[in-house]
């Protein structure tokens, strides 16, 4: 889905670069992970123990390495890349790098106040993705951030009231939160957001207590056949592809076998400057000494950034891009008028 900045013609810009770009077998997503440091406590993640000494060997600049790879998407990501005060200029600086693309803020949402994503907003940041893996206080535990679901609830009316057109909560979908999806779903229509399903996995730190049992298979089933089925109603709310809800439940049975090709589309940058293929694996090589990535046999989880790599270009797909979680929102809105007698 792309944000009211752009117009549809620049759809079939970006789809040029995206097919320059898989053509010279290049990364299309860069993800910069301007921090490992995390104030968060999230019981599925070791980032918050990084030492706070870290700070000191951040890279002050990513603005080369956008430079260089010149990628249709950016995420700025973490850790907790709010926690870093220059953030407004490593988005900027990236901002003037790079010609044509989409710039994505990943956050836990406990330190973005309305005032910080308008500056985030202005240096560059398209979208913000937000952490939200239960509606209620089941959230806040799972973080370790008291009040964090009310302080989300009541920051992105505020953020849409100024403008900001690109929200979307970042739901990972895992053992004890099934019930959560479809309501999330109907929560961020109604706040003008999107929502992009992503698989738990232990790959961070070996926390085995959010996979899905293979006794909750047919649970699993029945959620994503709810969510294709609002998909087809209403597109632009739930942003993942069609082909990565529905490979899940073959993921969590067991079923995947295909080589992972992260690092062909999509690396990660850490603070340092060093490329990893995806988020878990440790870094291979400095960005000024790039080599391209090869698929590999490694089946440790199924994030939406994995899946999503390998999902066929569908014409489902290219709808998914073009609609808008806002319009969503706005038919939602006047479906609950009250009919005039
Ligand atoms: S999952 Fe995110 S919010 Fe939680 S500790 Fe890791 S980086 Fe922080
Ligand atoms: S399956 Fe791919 S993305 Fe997932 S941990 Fe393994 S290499 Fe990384």
């Amino acid at each position: 889905m792309l944000t009211s900045e752009f117009k549809p013609w620049h759809v079939p810009l970006f789809l040029l670069k995206y097919a320059y770009l898989t053509t010279a077998r290049r990364p299309v997503l860069v993800h910069f992970e301007v921090t490992m440091r995390c104030n968060a406590h999230c019981s599925f993640c070791d980032y918050w123990k990084t030492d706070p000494s870290a700070k000191a060997t951040e890279l002050k600049s990513f603005a080369d390495a956008a430079r260089y790879f010149n990628p249709m998407l950016v995420t700025f990501t973490g850790g907790e890349p709010t926690l870093r005060r220059d953030l407004e200029d490593l988005v900027s600086s990236v901002n003037r790098a790079v010609n044509l693309k989409y710039m994505t803020l990943i956050t836990h949402g406990g330190m973005l106040s309305p005032e910080r994503a308008r500056s985030l907003w202005k240096a560059g940041i398209n979208q913000f993705n937000i952490s939200l893996d239960f509606l209620d206080e089941r959230h806040d535990r799972a973080r370790g951030i008291p009040g964090l679901t009310a302080k989300i609830m009541r920051t992105i009316p505020r953020m849409r009231e100024i403008g900001i057109t690109g929200i979307r909560f970042n739901t990972v979908i895992k053992r004890d939160n099934l019930d959560q999806m479809v309501p999330i779903v109907q929560r961020a229509r109604e706040l003008g957001c999107g929502v992009n399903f992503s698989c738990y996995t232990d790959a961070k730190n070996g926390n085995t207590d959010g996979i899905i049992d293979r006794e909750q298979t047919e649970q699993l089933e029945q959620v994503v056949s709810e969510l294709l089925a609002y998909k087809k109603k209403t597109r632009g709310v739930i942003t993942n592809s069609d082909y990565y809800l529905e490979q899940i439940p073959r993921y969590v049975r067991g079923e995947i076998t295909e080589p992972c090709r992260s690092g062909m589309r999509t690396i990660h940058i850490d603070p340092l400057g060093r490329v990893k293929r995806c988020p878990d694996f440790p870094p291979d090589f400095h960005w000024t000494e790039f080599r391209k990535y090869e698929p590999i046999n490694c089946n440790a989880c199924y994030y939406a950034c994995r899946g999503e790599a390998q999902a066929p270009l569908r014409l489902s797909r290219v709808r998914d891009v073009m609609a808008s979680p806002t319009k969503a929102a706005t038919v939602s809105a006047l479906r609950q008028l009250p009919a005039r007698r």
